[in-house]
Formats: structure tokens, sequence, C-alpha cells
């Protein structure tokens, strides 16, 4: 630091409870952050920062939390249109051949582009600063569309690359996205030049489907383009135990081992779910140093045990990346990385009898610094330190459930949730204030989504089960 006077700063978040997240994970109950154009300059506490910096913009946290934003590993961004529309007890084939698939073959880019923002604006409400889409927006600049208006940080990635129908049972037939490794790998890697500007706000990533939709090619090829590039490789695998069982039998052996052998693993794949995971192919993912997206929400759900009886807080022990994702708003049905928190930690200490297997601390580093490894951003976000990005959470204290304040960092995961969300910076910018949104109009984003679902659904004549009489 200059010796010359305070430095001017763009923006001073003071007053703050800072929980950093950096490699010591300090914590300063009487803290600050400032900003300079889209980094963090300095982060301490609020007496020596505020006497060493000068601000335009002051913010108090009026002694609330700061944390760095959240980090959403695996989402369906799209599929925000049709949430809710199936009801909750759908079986696995039905879903797909009587919902999914006429749902993909009459969805417009338009109505993926409200689903999209209705899903970013949601995300930025609950604390969530960069999300990485799973590879199933027809059209990924909706995404990065809606990403933009938002303001929220983003990684999109390849349209619907598979080439093996294993899906399921029927191998139903997506018009716009047929199962064909030439097309998979003609689109491979499409959403990469967005990261030749190295400031852009959406980047690109490499994903599959996976989950017993790829073919050995398309599994390398997408590996070694990911590794070119020096992106993440994002792809489904093992949710339950039909799509397991279809590896198995394809593979002739378990699909992590497989995947090891053929070269697909390593510090760059990160697979969502592996809620599947038999012995013989612990040793690949902790050999590989894999990431892995943990979609609690999603797998309890689903209940397909992967939460409660998955290997995750064990593998995240072990020091494997272990990120959390949302998963589509259909199964999570909430974009809610705290809650998805929450949840994981609750499924496996009731799953296991043990309180102590993980903490809120653990939660917290789960969706912040691991979810930044996790989507391969880990030099930029994650933690609140100087040359950081400056993508972060003011918190309020202003609700019953954050009082008393005897453990602030436990209560946002265990007692306030996202209703504690106020304030979120990201790259520099306030996109939240008072929990509205400053980009967007709210009413608007809500109003454009209700009417691209009773579009759609109407098209498909699909009506959402309904198990009360409903009185007109
Ligand atoms: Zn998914």
């Amino acid at each position: 630091m200059e010796s010359s006077g305070p430095q001017p700063v763009d923006l001073l978040v003071t007053d703050a409870f800072v929980v950093s997240m950096d490699a010591e994970r300090r914590v300063w109950p009487n803290g600050a952050v400032a900003v300079r154009g889209n980094r963090i300059v300095a982060v301490g506490s609020a007496r020596e920062v505020g006497e060493a910096m000068v601000a335009r913009r002051t913010i108090s946290a009026r002694g609330a939390l700061v944390h760095p934003g959240f980090i959403e590993c695996h989402n369906h961004t799209t599929l925000h249109t049709v949430r809710g529309a199936f009801g909750d007890t759908i079986s696995w084939d039905d879903v797909v051949s009587e919902f999914y698939v006429p749902y993909w073959n009459t969805v417009t880019d338009e109505e993926e582009y409200a689903g999209a923002l209705l899903a970013c604006l949601e995300m930025i409400r609950n604390g969530t600063t960069c999300f990485m889409e799973a590879g199933t927006a027809f059209e990924p600049e909706t995404v990065a569309r809606a990403a933009a208006a938002v303001g929220i940080r983003a990684l999109v990635g390849d349209p619907f690359l598979w080439d093996v129908g294993g899906f399921t049972a029927e191998s139903p037939t997506v018009a716009r996205a047929p199962y064909d490794t030439a097309r998979a790998l003609r689109l491979l890697g499409g959403q990469l030049w967005r990261n030749a500007d190295d400031e852009a706000l959406v980047r690109g990533h490499i994903a599959i489907v996976g989950m017993a939709s790829a073919s050995d090619e398309l599994e390398v090829a997408a590996k070694q383009a990911a590794d070119a590039a020096h992106v993440s490789l994002n792809q489904h695998q093992s949710y339950c135990d039909v799509d397991a069982a279809d590896d198995d039998a394809r593979l002739g052996e378990h699909p992590l081992r497989h995947l090891q052998e053929i070269g697909v693993l390593g510090p760059n794949a990160m697979f969502a779910h592996m809620n599947i995971i038999r012995d013989d192919e612990v040793d690949p993912i902790l050999e590989s140093g894999m990431a892995i997206s943990w979609n609690a929400p999603a797998s309890m759900m689903w209940g397909v045990g992967g939460a409660t009886h998955g290997r995750h807080a064990e593998l995240y022990r072990a020091g494997v990346t272990v990120g959390l994702g949302s998963d589509s708003s259909n199964w999570a049905n909430a974009f809610d990385i705290g809650r998805a928190a929450t949840l994981a930690i609750l499924a496996a200490r009731d799953g296991r009898r043990d309180r102590s297997i993980l903490t809120a601390e653990d939660g917290l580093t789960m969706a912040t610094v691991n979810g930044a490894r996790a989507v391969g951003l880990a030099d930029r976000i994650g933690s609140l330190a100087p040359g950081m990005r400056a993508d972060f959470v003011i918190r309020t204290d202003d609700l019953p459930e954050a009082h008393p304040r005897t453990d602030p960092i436990a209560a946002i995961l265990y007692a306030t949730g996202s209703k504690s969300v106020d304030t979120v910076v990201i790259d520099g910018r306030v996109v939240l204030e008072g929990g509205r949104p400053v980009l967007v109009d709210a009413e608007t984003v809500y109003r454009g989504v209700d009417a691209a679902a009773q579009a759609v659904l109407d098209r498909m004549g699909y009506r959402t089960p309904r198990r009360w009489p409903h009185i007109s």
C-alpha cells in the first residue's frame, strides 16, 4: 500500500462480519471488503481498511455476514420454464417419454430464455453468484443472455451432446438432439470462444450429457477438448440404479473404473450426482483428483438414496473436491445452494446417525471454495482476498432467525437460509439490493415465464396432476 494517503476504491463494504473463505479461513467479526473495478483490493478489519481507502460508495452491512457468493456446480437453467409441471411421483420412464421428450420437441428458444431468466434471478436472490449450466440448453446463447441480463457469472456448456440410447429403456428421439456421434463431435467445444475475453462474465466449458448416454469415443473427445482449453468437463454420472445398471451392462464393469481406464477422469473432470458408487470406484475418484457436484436435494426428491447413503461426505472428508448443485428445478424445486448445503449436511448426518460427519463450515466450504474449484475458477472466485473477482453476498440480521448472534456462520445454513440474503455483488457490480434485483424487473420476469409455461404446456396438451379437487 502506498503511503500517500487513502487509496480510491469504487465500493467499500464495512461494519461486516467477514467470512473470507481464504486459505486460512480467516474471519473478521468487525471487518470490511474494498472493491476497485471488478476486483477485491482489500479484506480486513473495518478500521484498517476504512483508514486506507476512500470509497465512491460505502455500504454498511450493519454487523451482518459478508461471504463469497455461492457457486452452483450443476443446473439445467432453462428447465425453469416448466418447474413443477409434472408432479412429484412420476416414474423414471414416464418423465422422459411422456414429459421431457414432448417438451423438448416443442419448446422454443424464447421459452427457454424465459425460464433461464427466472433461474438467474432466483440464484442471485438466494446468494449464488456463479453457476455452471449442465449442457441441456438447445441454444446456449439463451442462458448466456439471461445471465448477462441479471448480472450473474455463468459457464455455459454444449447443447445435448449424447450418442448412446441407453438413457432410458425406450431411447426416445429428441428432434433437435438425436443420439449422433458426428453431431456431438461437431458441436463439442462450441462455447469456448467466450473464454478469449479473460474478463467475460459468461464463460464456456465442455459438457456432455453422460449418465449412460455417451460412447467411449465421445467421452475421450470431450476430455481432450476440456484439457486443451483448460476448462471443466461436466457430465452426469451414476445418478440412480437405472443408469448405473445400464452402464454396468454396456461397459462390462463399473463406470468409474471404465472411465479411468480410458483416460476421462482427472482434476478437470466434474461429474454431477455420483450417488451410486461401488467399492471399486472409490480409488479412481481419489487417484484422479476429479470433482463432484453433490446435488443432494435433487437426489432426495427423487428418492434415490444418494444423499443419505451416497459416499459424498466420506469423499469430501478424504479431500475430494465436492461442490454443490441443484440439477433441475423439477428435481430440487429451487436453485438455492444454501438450502442444498443444509440438506446435504442433514442427510449425511441422518443416514449415518453421526452428527459430526459434516458441519456448517463444511457446507460453506462446499458452497464456495470447493464449488469454485469444481467449475475450474478457483483462481478468481470462491473466496474473499485481494486480486479475486468481487463476487460476494451481504446478509441482513433483520430477521428473528438471525438472533441472538451466537454463531452467525452456522445461522445462515441452519436458521436464516436465503431469507437473510440482502445485497449481492458480482464482478464488482451490485445486482441485488434489499432482496430485489437491480438490472431486471422481477414482475416482468415472472409474467414472462408464466406465459411461456402456459404456452408450452398447452401445445403439449399436458395437464399437471392434481391430487385434490380444484373447484372453479
Ligand atoms: Zn443434471
